[in-house]
C-alpha cells in the first residue's frame, strides 16, 4: 500500500474553495481547482513516489491488477477515481455506449483524425459511466425530465414564442416528442435562438419571483442562472428540459450511457469508466457535434437519476449496471473499522476526518493505491478522531 498522490486540474469551471477546504490547503486557491485525478488515465496519471500509476501498472500489470483484471483489461486500470468541484456549470454532454464507442472509435481512426484534432469525439473504444456523490449540497442537471413536467412548466412560461416548439411535444410518443423538440432546439441558427431566448427569459424571470409557482420557479430560476453564464446558449435551451437535480451530501446520481447530464455547482466523489469519449451539446467552447450527439442520446425521459443505494454497517454501496468498477462510501468509526480486501487493485479515497491502518495515515483529499499483491488491510479511524468518511473504489 502506498500514497496515491492525486493529479489536479485547474479547469476554469472549477472552484477556488471547495477542493481546498477539504484538503486544508490555502483559501481561495490560486487558481481553479475543478478535479483531483486519482487512477492511472494518461492525460493526468496520479503519483506512486515519484512515478505515474499507469508506469506502475505496465511494468507489472498482474501483480498489480491481479490475474482476474489483467486477464479483462490488459495493463489498464479500468476506473478513474476523481473529487470535482464545480464553481460554474460544465458543458452539457452525453457518453456512448460499448457499441456506439467501438463503431465511432473505429470510424475516426479509419478516418485518420488524429487523437489530439479537437473535432476528435472518440478517444478509445470505452464506454464511459459515471457515479458522482455529493459531498456537499451539489447541482446537476440529469436525463429528460418526464414529460408532464416539462408540459407545466411550459405552461407557467405561458411563452408565445416557447409555445411554438411545445407543440413539438405532442408527438406520438413521449421519446418521439423529445426528440423532436430538442433536436430542433439544438440545431436553431444563432438569430432565432437568442430571439428565442431573448423572449424566455422575461417570462422566466416573472415565474421565478413567483412563490406560488412550485417547481416551475425552482426551474425558472436555475435557467436565467445558466443563461447568466452562458448567455444565448443553446446549453440553455437544453436546460429547459433536463431533471433538475440538488442533492444532499451523501446522495448519488448515476449516468447510464446516452443520458444528458451537466453538473452545475458544487463538490462530489465522482468514479468513472477510463474513458475519454464526451458528446458535448453546449455550456462550452469546446467541440460541439450535434449529429453525433444525437446519434448517442435517449430520448426517453428519466423518472429517477439517483442512484440506487443499500447500507448496511456503516457502508453504503452503490448498486450500478456496470463490469467496470465497484463503489462504496465508508463511515469509520471505533466500532466500524474499513475492510479492504480484493483479489484485484483498490483505491482508498479519504474525504473527512483521518483514517489510519499502522503508521499510514490518510487524510481529506488524500488517497491509498493497494495493489492486488498487496495483503488486506484495515484502516481504523486516527487518535484524536471519532469518525471518518472514506470511498473505497476496486473492480
Ligand atoms: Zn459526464
Amino acid at each position: 500500500m502506498e500514497h496515491l498522490q492525486g493529479a489536479l486540474r485547474t479547469y476554469p469551471w472549477g472552484s477556488r474553495t471547495l477542493l481546498a477546504q477539504l484538503r486544508g490547503t490555502e483559501v481561495p486557491s490560486e487558481a481553479p481547482e475543478a478535479e483531483l485525478w486519482f487512477g492511472a488515465h494518461s492525460a493526468a496519471p496520479s503519483l506512486v513516489g515519484e512515478q505515474g500509476l499507469d508506469a506502475v501498472i505496465a511494468a507489472d500489470p498482474v501483480g498489480t491488477l491481479g490475474e482476474r483484471v489483467a486477464d479483462q483489461y490488459g495493463s489498464q486500470l479500468p476506473f478513474l477515481l476523481k473529487l470535482l468541484a464545480a464553481a460554474e456549470p460544465l458543458s452539457i454532454q452525453a457518453h456512448p455506449s460499448r457499441s456506439q464507442a467501438k463503431a465511432g472509435f473505429s470510424r475516426e481512426e479509419a478516418a485518420g483524425i488524429s487523437l489530439d484534432d479537437p473535432t476528435r469525439n472518440y478517444k478509445d473504444p470505452n464506454p464511459k459511466p459515471e457515479l458522482i456523490v455529493a459531498l456537499t449540497p451539489f447541482e446537476a442537471l440529469a436525463g429528460f425530465r418526464p414529460l408532464e413536467q416539462t408540459r407545466e412548466f411550459f405552461a407557467a412560461l405561458d411563452c408565445e414564442e416557447l409555445d411554438r416548439y411545445a407543440s413539438l411535444l405532442d408527438a406520438t410518443s413521449e421519446e418521439a416528442g423529445l426528440r423532436a423538440v430538442f433536436t430542433t432546439f439544438i440545431s436553431l441558427p444563432e438569430d432565432p435562438r437568442t430571439s428565442l431566448i431573448a423572449a424566455i427569459v422575461p417570462a422566466a424571470q416573472r415565474v421565478a419571483k413567483n412563490a406560488a409557482a412550485g417547481e416551475s420557479a425552482t426551474l425558472a430560476e436555475m435557467f436565467l442562472r445558466v443563461h447568466d453564464k452562458y448567455p444565448n446558449d443553446v446549453g440553455v435551451l437544453a436546460a429547459l428540459l433536463l431533471n433538475y437535480v440538488q442533492m444532499r451530501p451523501g446522495e448519488a446520481l448515476y449516468l447510464a450511457a446516452g443520458q444528458l447530464h451537466a453538473y452545475l455547482a458544487g463538490l462530489g466523489v465522482e468514479i468513472m469508466a477510463n474513458s475519454d469519449n464526451v458528446l458535448r451539446g453546449g455550456l462550452t467552447s469546446k467541440h460541439v457535434d450535434v449529429p453525433e450527439l444525437v446519434k448517442v442520446l435517449d430520448f426517453s425521459s428519466l423518472e429517477d437519476p439517483f442512484a440506487v443505494t443499500s447500507e448496511q454497517d456503516n457502508v453504503v454501496s452503490f448498486h450500478l449496471p456496470v463490469q467496470d468498477f465497484i463503489m462504496s462510501a465508508h463511515r469509520v468509526d471505533a466500532d466500524h473499522p474499513m475492510h479492504v480486501d480484493t483479489d484485484g487493485p483498490a483505491i482508498i479515497l479519504c474525504t473527512e476526518g483521518q483514517v489510519c491502518a499502522g503508521d499510514f495515515v490518510l487524510t481529506p483529499g488524500q488517497a491509498a493505491w493497494i495493489p492486488a499483491s498487496d495483503p488486506a488491510v484495515t484502516f481504523d479511524v486516527a487518535e484524536g478522531f471519532t469518525t471518518a468518511q472514506c470511498f473505497y473504489a476496486r473492480v
